[in-house]
């Protein structure tokens, strides 16, 4: 911990500890989704490197002791706040006792009572529990299950996915075979299984005058020529309901989902929900495929699983696809995938306290009156010249930069708009984190009206001087 204990530091100004720990770090590790040379230059056109040593509520606290709004909720993990004294007394209780097992032939409580919470709130008919220990790895789980239950079952021409385009899920070779990013998969394409990518509904895309469900149920009509076409091949589809986050927090209508729980059933292939981003009360409802009143095959989780204080995931799935592998074991038909740290029972204390907090408080609710203040302080941005949607769905807000409204321009991706609006965010405070020209907005749900209003009005600044 010598790195937090400044009082050691003494032969350095005080102003110096975010410069000592940044260039240390520099020089040893190399982060996520980071091109390390943007770091090179912090002054001018570089982008600083930040070390954070605190966490209080929606706040970030570095070296230094300057603070930063963390509207982003540290890459959509955090639900009630950095350092949550409930959450951090279950795990502290939890390191008293046992910090780790194997999970296969051994159990715990933890994660025993967590599954039976889980099937508790999830949406009707999930049964079984299957955890991993990150996002990506869920969407493995679930792809690889999907697969071996058509396998399982006889139909071993079944060896394709469907994923809408501007998807993403994760970034390990299989969950990026069903991303649509091409910043994430273009490079590794060569490598990826083949999927069939049907047009999304996102609803940025809708004719003027259309109403997002009109468009979204229109968009049903690709999805059911590709089943018409390939169904026989396809094991699943799989979507991010109601959000498409990391594709730039494009939306749409929950008639969606109605509509394709329907379609996979009367084609007979799987649904896989990705829940990973928007499960936990991000959309306004705990899961975001209770608005369509529909039950996935498989249901995806992490991030906010945990309030964002560990690693872990966790695919739901229902009784007749679990009854599909359970077998003699000579059968070969048991899913004998496995990680490490399944199912950590520091990360499944945490996870309970997280759903003990949704049990205890009126965090939908709470949140609705936020998404409002949230909604009613980004409305006057709909007019701005260079802004050609704001849109938001619960607790996700987002904003889309362009070059020209009429006829919508988009500005070319060299320009890094959104990083200025990063830059600008941290001189002033704010930790946004733009997805390309899409300013967005997933806070905790502990932040403040107030902090929304300083949230929103940085962001109105730093677009201001983005767009210029
Ligand atoms: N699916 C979705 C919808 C996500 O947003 C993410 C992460 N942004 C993932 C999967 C991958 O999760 P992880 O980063 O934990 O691997």
């Amino acid at each position: 911990m010598a790195c937090t204990d400044h009082s050691k530091m003494t032969a350095l100004p005080p102003t110096d500890f975010n410069a000592t720990l940044s260039a240390r770090d520099l020089a040893a590790i190399w982060h996520p989704c980071t091109q390390m040379r943007d770091h090179a230059a912090a002054d001018g056109a570089g982008v600083p490197m930040i070390p954070i040593v605190r966490g209080e509520g929606a706040w970030l606290i570095d070296a230094n002791g300057k603070r930063y709004l963390d509207a982003i909720s540290s890459w959509w993990t955090n639900l009630f706040g950095h350092a949550n004294p409930r959450i951090a007394a279950a795990v502290k209780d939890q390191l008293g006792h046992l910090e780790h097992v194997i999970f296969a032939g051994f159990t715990h409580e933890p994660a025993i009572q967590l599954a039976e919470e889980l099937l508790r709130i999830a949406p009707p008919g999930l049964a079984r529990v299957f955890y991993a220990d990150n996002g990506s790895s869920a969407v493995e789980v679930a792809l690889k299950m999907s697969f071996h239950y058509w396998r399982n079952l006889g139909s071993p021409g079944k060896t394709r996915f469907i994923a809408l385009t501007g998807s993403y899920h994760g970034e390990t070779l299989g969950a990026l075979s069903v991303t649509d990013v091409p910043l994430y998969r273009a490079t590794y394409a060569p490598l990826l299984l083949d999927p069939i990518f049907i047009a999304a509904p996102d609803c940025y895309e809708r004719e003027s005058g259309e109403s997002w469900q009109t468009h979204s149920l229109r968009k049903l009509a690709d999805m059911r020529a590709a089943l018409e076409r390939h169904a026989a091949n396809v094991c699943a589809v799989i979507v991010e309901p109601l959000v498409q986050c990391a594709g730039g927090m494009r939306m749409y209508h929950p008639a969606y989902l109605t509509g394709l729980r329907a379609l996979c059933d009367e084609f007979g292939v799987h649904l896989i929900a990705d829940e990973i981003a928007v499960g936990f009360g991000r959309t306004g409802t705990l899961f975001a495929c209770e608005q369509a009143a529909i039950t996935p095959d498989f249901l995806c989780l992490s991030k906010g699983l945990t309030g964002g204080f560990m690693p872990l995931s966790a695919v739901l799935t229902t009784t007749s696809v679990y009854d599909v592998f359970y077998a003699e074991y000579t059968s070969g038909k048991a899913f004998l995938h496995s990680h490490s740290y399944t199912g950590n029972p520091l990360a499944c204390r945490a996870a309970l306290a997280t759903l003990a907090i949704f049990r205890d408080e009126p965090v939908l609710e709470r949140n609705r009156v936020l998404a409002t203040r949230l909604a009613e302080r980004l409305a006057p941005l709909a007019d701005h010249p260079n802004v050609a949607e704001v849109r938001q769905t619960g607790m996700i807000a987002a904003v889309e930069l362009v070059r020209d409204k009429f006829p919508r321009a988009e500005f070319p991706a060299a320009e890094r708009r959104g990083l200025r609006v990063y830059r600008h965010g941290l001189d002033h405070g704010v930790l946004l984190r733009p997805l390309g020209n899409v300013v967005y907005f997933m806070p905790p749900y502990v932040i403040t009206p107030e902090e929304i209003e300083r949230m929103v009005d940085v962001a109105m600044a730093g677009i201001e001087s983005a767009v210029a």
